[in-house]
Parts: C-alpha cells; structure tokens; sequence
C-alpha cells in the first residue's frame, strides 16, 4: 500500500481515480474522453454546471458571490486580486505563501504590512497587536500556509477579507460570507493541477477598474461563465467528482471534523516522541500539512530512505525550510495517518 503525502500536485480520491479510469474511453456515451469533448457543448456545459453547483452545496455559497473557474494558479490571483479589487491593501504574513503575496501585490498597489510571523513563522501575532488601516480596500490572509504548517486560528472581522485558501479550501467549515473573496489552486485539495477557484463578492466583480486585462478580470471571466477563453475542462470535471465525493463524505464540516482529529493525533506522536519535533504555537498548527523536524538532522536521509521503502511517499520538507512535512489532504485516507504514526514510532525504537 502507498500512501502519498505530497504538498501538491497531491493525492486524488482512489474512488474519483476509479471514476475517472471508468469513463476514459466513453465520457456519458461521447465516445470520447471527457477533455476531447467541446467546451462549448452541451455534454461539458452540464459538466461546468454541475462542478459549480456541487461546490456551491458544499460551502453554502451565497447568490451574491460569483464562482470563477479560471487559470494560473494562486500565484496569478496574486497579481489579479490587487487589479480587481485596486488599492490601498494591507496584508498579514504569516509563512512563504502570504510573503510573496504581498511581494507581487506591492508591485501592483501601495500595500501595508498588518503583522509579520516571520521569521520563524512559528505563531501568528495577535489580532490585538496588527495594524489596521481603514483606507485599506481589503485584508488579505492565507488560511493555511503550506510550506510553514501554520493554521490561521481566527478569522478577523472589519476590512473586507481575502482569503488564499490553497490548501484548505474544503478542508474545513467556512463562512463564506465572512469573505470579500476566496481562492485556490486546485491542485492540493480539489483535484488535479490546472484550475483555479475564485469566489468573489458580486459587488467586487460588478466595480473592476478600468483596464484589468481580460484574462485577469473578474467581471469579464464571469460575464463568460468562466469561458472567456478555452478553461482546464479535465481539472474542471475532476475537481467536479471530488466535490461529489466530499458530500458523500459527509460535506465540508465532516471533513473538517475529521481532519482536525487526526492531525491532533499525528502531532500528539510528534510531541511524544524523542527525536521528533514541531515547534509551531499548538493553536495555530495546520490539520493539513503537518510539518516536523528530526532532532538529529543526519537522519533525516535515512528517515526518507525507509518511509520511502515503507510505502510513505513524499515526506520531505519543502526547500526553503527543510525537515519533513506531511501533506494530509482530504484523500489521504485515515490508515494512511495511522501508518505514518506507526512508522514514527517504530523508527524511534529502531534508530533514536
Ligand atoms: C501551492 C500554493 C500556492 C501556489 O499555487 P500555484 O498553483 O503554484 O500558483 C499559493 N498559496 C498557497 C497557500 C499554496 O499552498
């Protein structure tokens, strides 16, 4: 058995893959695969129309949000929130991700520093210590930063907020209306890499300054139902199915339920072990990509030498931090978390 804790691209449902495998051949009586078909068509359009539906179901989406299904990553929307929603903006760092959104947004628009965990990224400052300025046009914030395994532990009312939720949307229960906007690359927790869900405000689409280029601009993507040029149709359908797969788990708060207890028990191994640490403020530690470091750091080679051979894939921490990390996404199932808790323990035993 493998189990796959990459960041991302991350690990798909097996039964999405099964699905997927299924209907490669003949896509609902196509005779085609579902990325030969038109996007245009009436086959793809139920499709789009149902991905959007479902996700609307999952996370209660208000009718006075649109639902963008666009390109480039949250690395683009980077840049794009900052011409759609103009300036002045503030901007909370908190790990790797926040810091280079507000990198690329401050070469777009005057932006303002509202608290920084850096560097150590070990905690998020407290919401009584952040700057706030009221000419600011939004507050963005990344709710779960990838790369530091840090879980934003409070959503702060007032500005409008923008939301990076890369690899947390659907991961946990959300307001939605607690947000001017929310987005996320699909590829750690909504299916394969390619697509990227915008859901934003109607009031924010409906007032897009001038001169936001088309391929940026969210009022023209969603005057096109998404389709103002050809969209990522194969991530698009995906990402469909693995909608339908979390509400037959239950939906969003399930999930969040669920993700929540087995990263508490992921770090509690952690915590108890001798040669393993986390050094994140324990409220703010992530339930998706729980990271940790050897306390003797020559054996972190052999560590990824026999988790490898062990069937426990990629559990190596991202470059700019180093140490381990593993990525619990909504498909990685439960044994999966068991095994690597297993693992932890019996390789303390064997070599700590
Ligand atoms: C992965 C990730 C990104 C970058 O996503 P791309 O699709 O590579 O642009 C941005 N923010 C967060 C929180 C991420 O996890």
């Amino acid at each position: 058995m493998i189990y796959n804790f990459s960041p991302g691209p991350g690990v798909l449902p097996l039964e999405v893959k099964q699905q997927i495998a299924e209907q490669w051949d003949d896509f609902a009586g196509t005779g085609s695969n579902v990325c030969e078909l038109s996007h245009r068509g009436a086959v793809f359009t139920e499709v789009a129309e149902r991905a959007e539906a479902k996700l609307r179901g999952l996370l209660s989406i208000p009718d006075d949000y649109a639902v963008l299904f666009t390109q480039g990553g949250a690395t683009q929307q980077f840049s794009c929130i900052p011409w759609n929603f103009g300036g002045p903006a503030g901007y909370l760092v908190t790990g790797h991700w926040s810091a280079k959104a507000k990198r690329l947004a401050a070469a777009e628009i005057e932006v303002g520093l509202v608290a920084d965990a850096g560097p150590d990224f070990k905690a998020v400052p407290e919401v009584a210590d952040w700057n706030v300025d009221p000419r600011w046009r939004y507050l963005h914030i990344t709710s779960n930063e990838t790369i530091h395994g840090i879980r934003l532990p409070q959503v702060p009312k007032g500005l409008p907020l923008v939301s990076d939720m890369s690899s947390s949307l659907l991961g946990e229960q959300i307001d939605v209306s607690d947000y001017a906007a929310i987005y996320a690359s699909s590829q750690k927790n909504l299916g394969p890499a390619g697509l990227t869900i915008v859901i934003v405000r109607r009031s924010i689409v409906d007032s897009v300054p001038d001169g936001v280029a088309n391929f940026a601009n969210y009022r023209v993507i969603d005057r096109a139902g998404s389709m103002h040029n050809t969209p990522p149709t194969f991530a698009w359908y995906a990402a469909g199915l693995v909608f339908e797969w979390v509400e037959r788990q239950g939906g969003v708060a399930a999930m969040g339920r669920r993700n929540e207890k087995r990263a508490l028990r992921l770090y509690e191994a952690i915590d108890n072990s001798g040669i393993f640490r986390n050094n994140v403020d324990v409220v703010c530690r992530s339930w998706m990509n729980v990271t940790f470091q050897l306390t003797d750091e020559r054996l972190l080679d052999k560590f990824l030498d026999l988790s490898q051979q062990a069937g426990l894939h990629a559990l190596k921490g991202h470059r700019a931090v180093g140490g381990l990390r593993a990525s619990l996404y909504n498909a990685m199932p439960d044994d999966g978390v068991d095994a690597l808790i297993e693992f932890l323990r019996e390789f303390e035993k064997r070599h700590g």
